[in-house]
């Protein structure tokens, strides 16, 4: 008998173990499931931000998902028992032999009061749009970009769209016209990385960027045109904030956040199982201690794949290494890399690579790679 491995979500940790697990399939049947009919990489969405890129280019679509032993299904999950490894959508029951949550984080702007009538974001697909669309009637003044919470996905990501509005800016003609700041509630912008913080900040610097590290906007009135901070009020004509994070509703609801920090699913860090027996949680909904990235949700599908394959034929599995390359856009078609590494030495480590025309073709490479074995 197969037995039955259900991924809830096909975003970068489901598509990355649903394709490991296909070479499983003498043993193994997985059904994916996702609400949406596609994914969209979240380094896409400032393409489709500065409108490099429509938005149905950087679609890609579940339905050419052909991988032995995988069964894609288009439906919201909206019960998980993890007791029973059952899972009700709204299309449909499943009870799984394995189960294996990978359902991301979601957005809560109105955790930020005033941000949700007031306030732009780009984390979402129709917030990059939203954004995309006001930006050609921005003529000048100030524009401040906010980290509202922690943690947020991808921690360069702020930057990055700060390096690229500022190009968008100069195309544009208005950024000599343009105050911009950035606050954040981090001593720094990826404190794991010295080497690259040291850039980003310099990068700040040299392009007139007022960086305010160590600082939370509180909320923003959007009548007066000012965010609230601690100690004082900040004017802004146009307000980017990266909205509030929450583990999804229905997993919040399953009982699978029990014992883990602020509302994210408790998992053993090295195998990345659940306290539930054959329940596990790999990615942003995941309590492991990387951040929340791409590159770490795959890396731990990678140790999960090779969990289960123990798990079937017996051996030992690696213990999950929180490894992973972040890109990093400094404008100008440059791109630096953080090699991080955050649990398999003594300590976390992530040195730098300056920003190059190489490190952009890098990526390039990196997405067109997941891209062809995700989807082909
Ligand atoms: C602007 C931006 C830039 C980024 N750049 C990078 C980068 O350069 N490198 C990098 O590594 N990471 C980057 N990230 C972060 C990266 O996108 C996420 O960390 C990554 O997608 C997390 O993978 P995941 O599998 O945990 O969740 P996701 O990829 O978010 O997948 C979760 C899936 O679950 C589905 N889902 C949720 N709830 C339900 C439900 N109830 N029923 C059915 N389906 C559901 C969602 O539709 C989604 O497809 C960036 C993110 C943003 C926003």
């Amino acid at each position: 008998m197969k037995k039955h491995v259900v991924i809830l979500g096909a975003g970068f940790g489901g598509l990355e173990l649903s394709t490991r697990l296909s070479a499983l399939a003498d043993d193994v049947h997985v059904t994916l499931i996702d609400q949406n009919d596609s994914f969209v990489f979240g380094f896409s969405k400032l393409d489709v931000l500065f409108a490099k890129e429509k938005t149905d280019n950087v679609r890609m679509y579940y339905r050419d998902i052909r991988k032995a032993g995988v069964t894609f299904r288009q439906e919201r999950v909206t019960t998980i028992d993890p007791a029973k490894r059952h899972v009700v959508t709204d299309a449909g029951t499943y009870e799984a032999d394995l189960l294996v949550v990978a359902l991301g984080a979601d957005y809560e702007p109105a955790a930020t009061p005033g941000f949700v009538e007031g306030g732009y974001e780009f984390y979402s697909v129709q917030g990059a749009e939203r954004l995309r669309d006001a930006l050609p009637s921005f003529n000048g003044g100030s524009i401040l970009i906010a980290v509202l919470s922690l943690p947020f996905k991808c921690p360069p990501a702020p930057y990055e769209a700060t390096f690229l509005l500022h190009d968008y800016l100069v195309e544009n003609g208005v950024r000599s016209k343009t105050r911009i700041e950035v606050f954040t509630p981090m001593e720094s912008p990826i404190p794991v990385s010295p080497g690259a913080s040291d850039a980003i900040v310099a990068g700040l610097a040299s392009r007139d960027i007022t960086y305010t590290p160590s600082t939370r906007v509180r909320s923003i009135d959007p009548r007066a045109h000012q965010a609230q901070l601690k100690n004082r009020e900040i004017p802004y004509d146009l307000f980017i904030g990266i909205p509030a994070h929450r583990a999804p509703a229905v997993v919040q609801a399953s009982g699978l956040t029990e014992g883990g920090t602020d509302g994210w699913v408790a998992v053993d860090a090295r195998t990345l199982e659940t306290p539930f027996e054959g329940v596990y949680a790999i990615g942003d909904c995941a309590d492991a201690p990387v951040p929340r990235a791409g590159v770490f949700a795959e890396a731990a599908a990678r140790t999960l794949a090779e969990g289960i394959a123990s798990r079937l034929h017996g051996g030992t599995a690696r213990p999950y290494d929180g490894k992973g390359m972040c890109y990093v856009e400094f404008g100008g078609g440059l791109v630096g890399m953080v090699d991080a590494d955050f649990l398999s030495g003594p300590a976390p480590s992530a040195p730098f690579v300056a920003p190059s025309l190489a490190g952009a073709k890098e990526k390039e490479r990196f997405a067109s790679t997941r891209r062809a074995r995700w989807f082909s």
